[in-house]
């Protein structure tokens, strides 16, 4: 039988783009339908034995069976290019009853299986997910406490509280319910943060509260003190800036003269490009030459316009030294 592997787990999301998931979507998993290990069997069966889910901690709401699953499988298809198709990999997921149920997660036509978004549309999976965060704010009131148990003492202890949620997304714990972040190399959003507290994000949603603090300054202020990253909205620990490097695109040569204009290689350098030039004999042309910005986000090779600006900068650099001589 052809079978089609979904791999759902988030840290391996780009995967999905190589599988057809239909929009079509029936409805949720009835909710006090059958328990997520009495679906597996069938899923199985459908889908092969790779991956497969664990039950680490069942969320049972209004019947409606959520869990925090450990997934783990073989890599399919490596998109990052490493080539690590074939070996094991292992992550956590936010799942419940609709992921296994046949009609609403998933479906045959033929030998084909494919992925449906009816789990996207689950309402119970909101609701673990919002419990979940309550029920960390509860530890956190408790840890932070000031004489009132006050929520809004937490957000005085945000740092404290992020490094202590990278800790928990490290360890496999229930986080937040969601793909991103693991895919950006990430651990969780800022909204998580938010939701987890109980408060405001900007300070436009504030002010009802009254409130000084918002998650964006202390974030910000984090990232200025290099103790996080942000990728968008998503935490990731700090980096240390990449050295620069350059790669070389355009090599010009007049009359024995050399001027080469290079783009740089990474996305965390200055968007210019660098010129540098050489005198007949070899010798470096030991003269500021100051950077040509890029019009273009040079990501994806640089844009024709940047090349043609870059070519005349570079002739007239060389005809300049020229007359210099
Ligand atoms: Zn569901």
């Amino acid at each position: 039988m052809k079978k089609l592997k979904l791999i759902a787990s988030y840290q391996f999301a780009n995967f999905l783009q190589s599988t057809r998931v239909s929009i079509d979507v029936p409805h949720i998993a009835e909710k006090g339908g059958d328990m997520i290990k009495d679906l597996l069997p069938r899923f199985y069966e459908a889908h092969g034995m790779d991956p497969t889910y664990t039950t680490l901690r069942s969320i049972f709401i209004d019947g409606h069976e959520v869990a925090w699953m450990r997934v783990g499988g073989t890599i399919q298809n490596d998109y990052t290019g490493r080539g690590r198709e074939g070996k094991p990999y292992t992550g956590h997921e936010l799942c419940c009853e609709c992921d296994f149920t046949e009609n609403v997660g998933w479906k045959t036509e033929g030998d084909t299986v494919f992925g449906l978004l009816g789990p996207n549309k689950c309402i119970y999976r909101d609701a673990a997910e919002y419990l979940r965060h309550l029920e960390i704010r509860q530890e956190y009131l408790k840890k932070f406490k000031d004489a009132h148990g006050d929520r809004y003492f937490l957000q005085e202890k945000i740092p404290e509280i992020i490094f202590d949620l990278i800790r928990r997304v490290k360890a496999g714990e229930f986080v937040e319910d969601g793909g991103g972040a693991a895919s950006y190399g990430g651990y969780f959003y800022v909204q998580t943060i938010a939701s987890i507290l109980g408060c405001a994000i900007a300070e436009g949603e504030n002010f009802i509260l009254h409130d000084p603090f918002t998650i964006w300054q202390k974030v910000r202020e984090l990232v200025e003190d290099k103790k996080i990253d942000l990728e968008g909205a998503i935490i990731q620990l700090y980096r240390k800036p990449k050295s620069p490097a350059w790669k070389e695109l355009l090599k010009i040569k007049d009359a024995g003269w050399t001027g080469v204009a290079s783009l740089p290689a990474h996305s965390k350098m200055k968007c210019e490009w660098k010129l540098e030039l050489w005198r007949p004999d070899g010798c470096p042309v030991d003269t500021e030459i100051s950077g040509l910005a890029l019009i273009h986000d040079p990501t994806f090779g640089p844009d024709t316009e940047d090349v043609a600006r870059v070519e005349e900068a570079l002739r007239k650099l060389i005809d300049e030294a020229k007359k210099c001589e």
